[in-house]
């Protein structure tokens, strides 16, 4: 009798836990896309989604991934990125995780208020940022949920402009020689480049004129498609 009740109990619980894995998308070992709730919602109201942010929330999803740090400890992180990316976003960070490629923080812009210069100087990890490019109705491709920016302070942007070196965030500088070897480097052909652009991304480390590190991206042509409007 007792046995029966407690088989009958396990049953119960294993099926409760399957129904919460199933009601969420993807699988529920630490990796998941959910849509933006109301709870999500008021995190990021007047920060990451500012009130000027014409994309709709339904374009956008949360995402929950686990990461390893450089000690190989696993730690939980958070993302929102756009509707159209998140699957394969999601599969990045798992094959990233699975192969313990190093990732220091993976939290949402907004803890940093939304400021990208204090998010890349505590190297965080993060996908959505709307902001429209000074002056233009053309939309970052952050602001799009388009673009990944992985280990942002030893990847820095970094621009020349008039002999006058630009780099964020400012606190990066010895980062920016690439032919030195450091932890959480991005490089051609690594893991974690491989990983993107295999799914159709660019990375900002191979553009001409400015050097971005950190960033990877969807096409002109993909993004134009999306929103034409803010093209
Ligand atoms: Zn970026």
């Amino acid at each position: 009798m007792k046995i029966s009740v407690i088989f009958a109990a396990a049953c119960l619980l294993i099926g409760v836990l399957a129904y919460s894995c199933s009601a969420q998308t993807q699988d529920c070992e630490g990796f998941w896309i959910s849509e933006i709730d109301d709870a999500t919602f008021a995190r990021i109201k007047g920060k990451s989604y500012k009130d000027d942010c014409p994309i709709p929330l339904e374009d956008l999803r949360y995402l929950h991934v686990l990461y390893k740090d450089l000690k190989g400890v696993t730690h939980g992180g958070e993302l929102i990125c756009n509707v159209y990316i998140a699957s394969d976003v999601l599969d990045i960070f798992r094959a990233l995780f699975l192969a313990d490629y190093p990732i220091e923080r993976v939290r949402l812009v907004d803890e940093y208020n939304a400021d990208d210069e204090t998010s890349m100087r505590d190297n965080n990890s993060s996908c959505f940022n709307f902001r429209f490019i000074s002056h233009t109705t053309k939309i970052s491709k952050h602001g799009l949920g388009l673009a990944v920016d992985i280990n942002t302070l030893y990847n820095p942007y970094v621009k020349t402009v008039d002999g006058k070196l630009i780099i964020e965030p400012a606190t990066a500088e010895e980062y920016t020689d690439r032919s030195k070897s450091f932890p959480y480097k991005i490089e051609k052909g690594d893991l974690c480049y491989r990983l993107f652009t295999e799914k159709g991304f660019e990375w900002g480390g191979e553009w001409k004129t400015v050097k971005d590190y950190q960033h990877f991206e969807v096409s002109d042509e993909v993004a134009a498609k999306l929103y034409p409007n803010y093209r």
